[in-house]
């Protein structure tokens, strides 16, 4: 029997969870760490893996109107001046007098600091860019920014991309990438940090269509979330203010997440307008206008851009996924990750280590491996074992028995659920590949037999 225990899930059992299990370190952490900067571990890595291979999959293989683009981290400083990074990339921040925080003007209630209650400066602007210099000499001639956003790359290749792929409107370039801010307040784990990564689409199109490509940009990305397994009733679309509207931007929705700390944005879409290709042309001197065959017209084609962040998507997941349940009297905490994002689908367990099981054990493994991400355990008991997959998401776990020695069959049994099939090993991977991509537990393709279903005991 299990029930579920309710809970909301807080953001210790997110950050403890992921150092116990090797998805996100502390950076430089045997040096007492960097603040709000991370390393993803092993099972971290994996996870990010997938979820911008499932971006990538929607958002370019998928569709015959988008291409991709890795544009280099480094670019000309002019880039930011026409950018209006070098000008309005600028929070205004307060210091506070007493212990020296400095917070975000805008997201303060009052005027006293909120660590220490102590009196604050008055606003001041702060470049977010990070600096350096370029080639031996430290001077300002030499001065270059780690970008702060990947968009610019994809802005600066738009003719490129035209003159190459042969591209016509409405189109659009995808890109995934780091990106550096010396943000002010940073914290609530990876959500905000100093350098993270994003995955940015620049949509172009003809500007009497703005409104259409916006509204369908908005609608297919907050679908994506979903389709990986974000409940629907844990995201909501929040539309700019006046106020809040970046200088680009002629429209602008966050697509927010309820993390543990409450709403916040999770991907940003904006109708950027003309905006950034007027600047760049009028910068560089160089034309960035379109030729459109139809109408035999030139113009400067608008652009939606849905600006997702990796790190954000990552914890979003993860969060979501979290949960917990009473089984058997004890607490069961699993991560109910979707099989395409899930950093192993699949973990391979001998019941014993008799030389015997762990020949077919091996080969076993040998042969998914060439297929997924499987991990191999043969440590302590087959209950503790399936308690440790669960805790990391994986969908799936085979488990070889003595049995399996005589009928050559094993059995698989389902994250979820807890229920087990036993399939003759001949059939393991045509049916781990259908479970895997979502077919019911117990249909094997081609010719949809159907195993004995049953509780795990
Ligand atoms: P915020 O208001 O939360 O600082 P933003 O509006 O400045 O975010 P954008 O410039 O729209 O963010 O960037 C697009 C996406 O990049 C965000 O939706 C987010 O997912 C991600 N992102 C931006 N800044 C950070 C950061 N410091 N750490 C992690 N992800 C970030």
């Amino acid at each position: 029997m299990t029930e579920q225990v309710p809970t909301k899930v807080d953001m210790e059992k997110i950050v403890s969870l992921c150092r116990r299990r090797g998805f996100i370190f502390p950076s430089s952490e045997i040096y007492g760490g960097l603040s709000s900067c991370w390393d993803y571990g092993p099972l971290g890595v994996e996870l990010k893996r997938n979820i911008k291979e499932a971006w990538w999959r929607a958002v370019v293989q998928e569709r015959d109107d988008m291409v991709g683009l890795d544009a280099s981290i480094l670019m000309h400083p002019q880039t930011w001046e026409a950018s209006g990074h070098l000008k309005g990339f600028t929070d205004p921040l307060v210091e506070c007098k007493n212990c020296h925080l400095r917070w975000r003007s805008d997201d303060l209630a009052d005027n006293n600091c909120p660590s220490c209650g102590g009196e604050l400066t008055e606003p001041r602007l702060f470049n977010l860019m990070f600096k350096t210099f370029m080639g031996p000499i430290e001077e300002e001639a030499n001065v270059v920014y780690l970008r702060p956003e990947t968009a610019q790359g994809i802005f600066v290749n738009f003719q490129n991309v035209v003159n190459t792929t042969r591209k016509r409107l409405p189109f659009g370039i995808a890109q995934i990438g780091k990106a550096f801010r010396n943000e002010i307040t940073t914290g609530n784990f990876i959500f905000r940090s100093r350098e993270f990564e994003q995955m940015e689409i620049e949509f172009f199109v003809k500007p009497e269509t703005d409104k259409e490509w916006f509204n369908y940009w908005l609608e297919e990305r907050l679908n994506w979330y979903v389709k990986f397994g974000i409940k629907r009733e844990n995201l909501r679309l929040r539309q700019h203010t006046k106020e809040e509207l970046a200088h680009y931007a002629r429209e602008c929705y966050d697509i927010d997440y309820l993390f543990p700390m409450g709403w916040s944005e999770l991907e940003g879409i904006a109708n950027r307008g003309d905006f950034d290709l007027v600047q760049h042309a009028s910068s560089s001197g160089k034309s960035l206008d379109y030729f459109d065959e139809e109408s035999k017209e030139h113009f400067v084609p608008y652009i939606i851009e849905p600006s997702a962040g990796v790190d954000r998507s990552t914890l979003a997941f993860l969060c979501d996924a979290y949960d917990e349940e009473l089984a058997e009297g004890e607490t069961r905490v699993l991560l109910h990750l979707h099989p395409a994002l899930a950093p192993i689908k699949v973990a391979v367990l001998p019941l014993s280590r008799r030389e015997k099981l762990v020949e077919v054990a091996k080969q076993i493994y040998a042969d998914l491996r060439q297929c997924w991400m499987v991990s191999y355990d043969d440590a302590q008991s087959i209950g503790r074992r399936y308690r440790r997959q669960d805790e990391i998401g994986t969908p799936f776990c085979v488990t070889i028995d003595f049995q399996s020695l005589e009928d050559e069959q094993v059995t698989i049994r389902d994250r979820d659920t807890m229920n087990q099939i036993r399939i003759p090993i001949s059939e393991l991977k045509n049916t781990l590949q259908a479970k895997l991509a979502g077919e019911p537990l117990f249909v094997l393709p081609p010719g949809g037999k159907i195993w004995k279903e049953e509780k795990e005991v």
